[in-house]
């Protein structure tokens, strides 16, 4: 019985995996092409295969493995043994006209996809798409639908984890440049499609580290575009920056001693004074935000007290208390300034308060909104035409836009979601399929828009 059900799953996966394969992979689909996309070859696909017997298991080339990575781990010859039909499959390395590779350029077990569609002029700068491919956990229970099927209400509203954040965008780049491709268009300037692991986790393994590589240096990279928010009006955001993150603890030492007494120099009264100026920071911050009309989050500094440690008995006055902080900067604040009154906060509070930083980001670089600029130039009127309200911002948290920023490339954080709450993160993440559907005709629009801007003086 169990057995047979066993024949049965691996018997359901492998004709899983061949219908995906069938529909994900229009260059092995022949004769059933759009007839105008342009393949230089349908290149062959290529396989391992570990013989024989009864019964079969199809590994996929995904992003950290191909069908050699699975023969060196032994994973063929173990399930050959073991009466397995073991197929290992590589994607062909070229996708509808598009050179697709793969770099390893980050960590061990992280791997970069970048697609390239050469423009006719090569030599200039290119543009860069950018999404990541990781989203972040779900809670199933607080969700009306499985958080991974999908599924679609009658009211045209798709619900899954990583509907807003960023799949849609994925989707609405290759989908533009598959319908830019099928009209033979052809753009001057080369457009990279990146998809990057581990921005939900601090882009550390991914992007942040990428940027440095010869790799990414070789892309000769002009303008980036990355994830943005959703926006409930009629208007669509446009992200210009970000606020630096900055995560402190102050260390707060004091004398110890026993509790029935009045101990001085305790730790609790620095805590105290500490907690204090960063709360009273907080509400002047706040205030700032509620009072202006003009400000948004990305315009004010944010203080959130996170953590709090110390103590190991009723009776013990502690030797030491510390306090950490998320803080969320402006690109407009001086840090050094900032910094310095942190260090005078410290200093109030008392004799030998310390702090340190488990992150502080420093790179204030915001990409140019000016008409002067051609690339912004580029993006708003092509938004222009299309009677897209832009309102500019600063974005509230942090994205892979910064570390792109941070190497001098100008890049704007922009997901074409209007009429939409902003779901990223939440329970019941959704997009509806209009908004979705209206975002391939905006890319479509906007990608030869930026990959047509003219040559640059030292470009030539
Ligand atoms: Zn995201």
């Amino acid at each position: 019985m169990n057995f047979l059900r066993n024949r049965l799953v691996v018997l359901g996966l492998v004709l899983l995996a061949t219908v995906l394969l069938y529909l994900l992979l229009p260059s092995i689909r022949q004769g059933s092409m759009e007839p105008s996309l342009e393949l230089p070859g349908d290149p062959p696909l290529f396989f391992r295969e570990a013989l024989p017997v009864d019964r079969a298991v199809v590994l996929l080339h995904g992003q950290a493995f191909t069908s050699k990575t699975w023969e060196e781990l032994g994973t063929m010859a173990i399930l050959a043994t073991n009466g397995y039909q073991a197929l290992a499959m590589d994607l062909p390395g070229r996708t509808e006209g598009c050179q697709t590779h793969f770099s390893s350029g980050v960590f061990p077990g992280r791997v970069v996809s970048i697609m390239t569609w050469e423009g006719t002029n090569p030599k200039l700068k290119s543009v860069l798409l950018n999404s990541h491919t990781d989203v972040v956990p779900v809670f199933q229970e607080h969700w009306k639908y499985d958080a991974f099927s999908a599924f679609k209400d009658a009211e045209g509203n798709i619900y899954a984890r990583g509907t807003q954040d960023m799949k849609c965008v994925t989707i609405q780049y290759i989908e533009a440049i598959r319908r830019l491709k099928s009209e033979g268009r052809k753009l001057m300037r080369t457009v990279h499609l990146m998809f990057v692991p581990d921005e939900e986790v601090g882009g550390h393994k991914g992007m942040e580290t990428f940027v440095n590589h010869p790799e990414f240096k070789n892309l000769n990279i002009g303008f980036a575009l990355d994830e943005g928010l959703a926006n409930p009006s009629e208007a669509f955001t446009v992200f210009y920056g970000e606020r630096n993150p900055w995560w402190i603890t102050i260390h707060c030492p004091g004398s110890p001693g026993h509790g029935s007494r009045f101990v001085e120099n305790t730790a609790a009264e620095k805590l105290r004074q500490i907690i204090n100026s960063f709360l009273d920071f907080r509400e002047k911050e706040k205030h700032r935000l509620n009072t202006s009309e003009c400000f948004t989050l990305g315009d004010v500094t944010t203080v959130n007290m996170t953590m709090v440690k110390g103590g190991v008995a009723y009776n013990v006055i502690p030797a030491e208390m510390d306090v950490s902080f998320d803080l969320r900067i402006p690109p407009t604040v001086n840090l050094q300034e900032f910094e310095g009154q942190i260090q005078q906060w410290c200093k109030e509070a008392g004799e030998d308060v310390t702090y340190e930083f488990a992150q502080k980001h420093m790179n204030q670089n915001v990409t140019s909104t000016e008409e002067s600029d051609p690339w912004w130039s580029a993006f708003s009127a092509a938004c222009k035409e299309m009677n897209m309200t832009l309102e500019k911002e600063i974005f509230p948290a942090a994205t892979d836009s910064r570390f792109i920023r941070a190497v001098g490339i100008p890049a704007i954080g922009f997901s074409p979601m209007n009429r939409t709450p902003i779901l990223l993160h939440d329970h019941n993440e959704y997009l509806n399929e209009q908004v979705f559907l209206r975002g391939i005709s905006v890319y479509e629009k906007l990608i030869p828009a930026l990959a047509g801007v003219v040559a640059f003086p030292d470009e030539a």
